[in-house]
């Protein structure tokens, strides 16, 4: 298995990161995760656009241009000959002394990339998931790809203890996005999901779910809704990247909806299927 480490393709034995990597002590870092379909990089322009993003918004000089990452990247695809699967990368603020502070410019950023053979998950995009509701009590600045995941960690957990697969989180009576998905709604034929702020990640998938919809003339709205429209919506469905457009089908131990994967949610599930194949072929 080859990994890549500050822009070197290396055996994943050989590749060591610093126990004062600032990724490593403080999650001082930004990440992305990409689908690989048929061995091509999926929406790897929007992905990396939105990393350098992530980087600015933190202060991270990121020194390679988006086209030289996806270089590097199909290059790691390549080597561990990934057809159906992910790519994980990282840029870290580099290694020093433990300070808060930032070092200084002759610091580099540490970038790491690696792959993993991941399936669709059938079962889910065919039977839906369950959820729970957790009140969401991560930071404020939820648009930022960052490494500190605890509040979406604790979150995960706890829905996972309760024998669900995801948490969707609520700020007060605002539903937020998943711990590691964006969360949609239909009411009377619409998409409803929260609008692009600093409370969630502007997820790949929601961006692309969201054209998706325009494309096929179905109305969406980028707004704010409440625990209780998600506890009455008729439809309501998760987007992320390694689970594209996924029903949820309980909430809270409730049927969510009538308790079956809805007939707006199965279009979108069937037109993202068919973006995935004109995107990267079947
Ligand atoms: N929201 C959070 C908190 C996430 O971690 C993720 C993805 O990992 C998403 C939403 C979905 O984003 P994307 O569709 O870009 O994978």
């Amino acid at each position: 298995e080859f990994v890549m480490l500050n822009g070197e393709v290396m055996s994943r034995e050989t590749a060591k990161v610093d126990i004062e990597d600032r990724g490593y002590q403080f999650g001082d870092g930004v990440y992305e995760v990409i689908r690989v379909y048929n061995r091509k990089l999926f929406t790897a322009a929007e992905h990396l656009r939105r990393l350098e993003e992530s980087a600015k918004k933190v202060g991270i000089n990121v020194p390679y241009s988006i086209d030289e990452i996806q270089s590097m990247l199909e290059e790691l695809i390549e080597r561990n000959k990934i057809v159906l699967g992910i790519v994980y990368l990282q840029f870290t603020r580099g290694i020093s002394p433990r300070k808060h502070t930032f070092p200084g410019e002759e610091v580099a950023p540490t970038f790491v990339a690696y792959t993993r053979h991941v399936g669709r998950p059938a079962e889910k995009l065919e039977k839906g998931m369950k959820a729970i509701t957790e009140e969401d009590i991560r930071w404020l600045r939820c648009d930022i790809k960052s490494l500190n995941l605890l509040g979406n960690l604790l979150a995960s957990q706890k829905a996972a203890e309760s024998g669900c697969d995801e948490a969707i989180l609520h700020r007060g009576e605002t539903v937020t996005e998943g711990s590691h998905t964006n969360v949609s709604i239909v009411v009377d034929g619409k998409v409803v999901t929260h609008a692009a702020d600093n409370f969630i990640l502007n997820g790949i998938s929601r961006q692309k779910m969201l054209e998706i919809c325009r494309r096929n003339d179905v109305p969406v709205i980028e707004r704010n809704f409440t625990v209780d429209e998600l506890l009455k919506a008729d439809e309501v469905f998760l987007t992320g990247t390694t689970i594209e457009v996924v029903p949820v089908i309980e909430i809270d131990g409730k049927p969510a909806g009538n308790g079956k994967p809805g007939p707006v949610t199965r279009k979108l599930q069937q037109w993202f299927e068919d973006e995935i194949k004109e995107l990267c072929g079947s």
